[in-house]
């Protein structure tokens, strides 16, 4: 029997097999059960993160067999949803714009959408990365999506929303997927390696999990590589070596070491680090991506890893940024230094010359109590201010609602429908707000989420009411015009910068427009 890859083998067949987003499953689920299916949506997220798999299972609950009308738990068996798995339905047509940006493809897809479905309840159009598509194929299917026929779903997937035009954003429904965090993506692993009768370590895959990336597909090939390399086991040192980098204990010493201003320590550290011959630029990543956790802990208390737990009460909350910001900058120099062991080395050094241990008395440097008590404070400090900023909310222009509505928590659906209205009037407990006419009415239930939410900050029961007219200004079109504007700019830097100018002479290159991204 043919080897099949884990990624394709452990693809998510139903929405409780799916790593991670909760929020946009949830979502998903919901709809299906209250019969308000949309029939068009947006799945954004970086790679491999499940765009693609969360589509093709909702394809199948709106297509099964097993009920009479859609379900949130497709059976997998019948012939419809078992056509879907295979790539086979005649129902559900799937695209890859990145190889289709011609507009007549686009066209032959959209003559097929007026015919009634073959087998299914819909006909169904998954288009990956649709954000390549050309402006004539945008405007050829923004016609169908203006008036879908009844029969119709349309699912996009995409890394970049922000190069879909806004007349088809707003048009559809959009699920904004999330990198998968390290702990699920290690709990998913086991499952699999239990399954496959795989011997491992814990360490293999933290550090298998952390050069993911939070990317489920990334994740599971390395896993792969990592059981082909290891002869079907998991040992720190092969996968180590397999990934340039190192197990995470050492990293962890030397930053403690760092932490308590012992030079010999540290550089006896790097001495054991440089046996192992890692690549240099993984450990400064390794560093990085410490130092973060150790600062999202301080911040949040919610770390599960006891050794960062441990880091996060010794380091002073400002000393950790500075040492991030060093291990940044020497990550961000490290393709331009002649010497990739010097370039650790000396990012070393400038850790242990700030440290600010060295101005503080004795005393303190002992027990360390300064550093505890001072966060204490500054813990203390922050809550205080969350509080008095709720009880002083202002709702008196469109400024003052766009703030309000990013400071709330809604369900995607709530955050479509009120994300695209603008202010009007807020007063004696009744909150005005400008609707498009083609928008159609709010749901109950998602009204009363939203009213939920707005009066549980006013402390009041708050009333909506509804104006139809031209919304320009709704927090959700300020916040692409915003990532427009960013990525203009980060545009126009690029282009206007000397070196890069010279560079692109020099060569007779040019720059592609689509590789500039503004930094989030
Ligand atoms: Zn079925």
């Amino acid at each position: 029997m043919s080897y099949e890859v884990l990624a394709r083998k452990y693809r998510p067949k139903s929405f409780k097999e799916v790593i991670g987003q909760k929020h946009v499953v949830q979502a998903l689920i919901n709809s299906i059960e209250q019969e308000k299916v949309h029939q068009a949506y947006i799945f954004s997220g970086t790679r491999g993160v499940g765009k693609t798999t969360i589509a093709r299972i909702l394809a199948k609950c709106l297509n099964c067999e097993s009920s009479d009308k859609p379900t949130p738990n497709p059976c997998n068996k019948c012939s419809n949803t078992m056509e879907i798995s295979l790539g086979r339905s005649v129902d559900f047509l799937e695209i890859d714009a990145a190889s289709n940006t011609q507009v007549e493809k686009v066209r032959e897809l959209i003559e097929t959408v007026e015919y009634k479905p073959a087998k299914g309840r819909y006909k169904i159009y998954l288009i990956d990365e649709v954000h390549m598509l050309s402006k004539a194929s945008f405007n050829a299917l923004l016609k169908t999506l203006e008036e879908p026929p009844p029969h119709v779903i349309f699912l996009f997937a995409t890394t970049n929303p922000e190069n879909i035009p806004k007349t088809v954003q707003s048009r559809c429904l959009q699920l904004n997927l999330k990198t998968v965090s390290d702990e699920l993506l290690i709990d998913h692993f086991k499952k699999i390696l239990k399954n496959e009768k795989i011997k491992h370590d814990e360490e293999s895959l933290i550090m298998i999990a952390n050069s993911a990336n939070g990317s489920v597909r990334d994740g599971l090939t390395l896993l792969d590589q990592a059981i082909a390399y290891g002869n079907g086991m998991l040992s720190k040192d092969d996968v180590g070596n397999l990934l340039g980098t190192i197990d995470n204990s050492l990293v962890l010493e030397l930053i403690e070491s760092v932490i308590e201003g012992d030079a010999k320590k540290a550089f006896n550290i790097l001495a054991k680090i440089e046996e192992l011959s890692p690549e240099y630029d993984v450990i400064l990543q390794n560093l990085i991506s410490i130092l973060h956790k150790i600062s999202l802990e301080q911040a949040l208390n919610n770390s599960s890893d006891e050794d960062i737990k441990n880091l996060a009460v010794k380091i002073d909350q400002e000393f950790c940024q500075l040492l991030y910001e060093i291990c940044l900058n020497a990550f961000s120099k490290f393709d331009v230094h002649p010497s990739p062991k010097e370039s650790l080395e000396i990012c070393l050094l400038r850790m242990l010359t700030f440290n600010p241990l060295q101005k503080l008395s004795e005393s303190s440097v002992k027990n360390g109590s300064d550093i505890a008590q001072k966060k204490n404070l500054n813990t203390e400090k922050k809550e205080e201010t969350v509080i008095k900023k709720e009880n002083s909310f202002h709702l008196k222009d469109n400024n003052d609602w766009v703030r309000f509505f990013h400071s709330i928590e809604l369900s995607p659906f709530a955050r479509n429908y009120f994300g695209n209205m603008s202010f009007i009037d807020f007063n004696d407990n009744k909150l005005t707000l400008m609707s498009d006419s083609s928008a159609g009415e709010v749901p109950e239930n998602i009204e009363s989420e939203f009213k939920s939410a707005i009066s549980s900050v006013f402390n009041k029961d708050i009333e909506i009411n509804y104006e139809n007219g031209n919304v320009n200004e709704s927090p959700i079109i300020l916040e692409n015009k915003k990532m427009e504007d960013n990525i203009n700019n980060a545009q126009s830097n690029i282009n206007n910068d000397e070196s890069i100018k010279s560079f692109v002479k020099k060569f007779k290159g040019s720059i592609k427009k689509d590789s500039i991204k503004p930094l989030k």
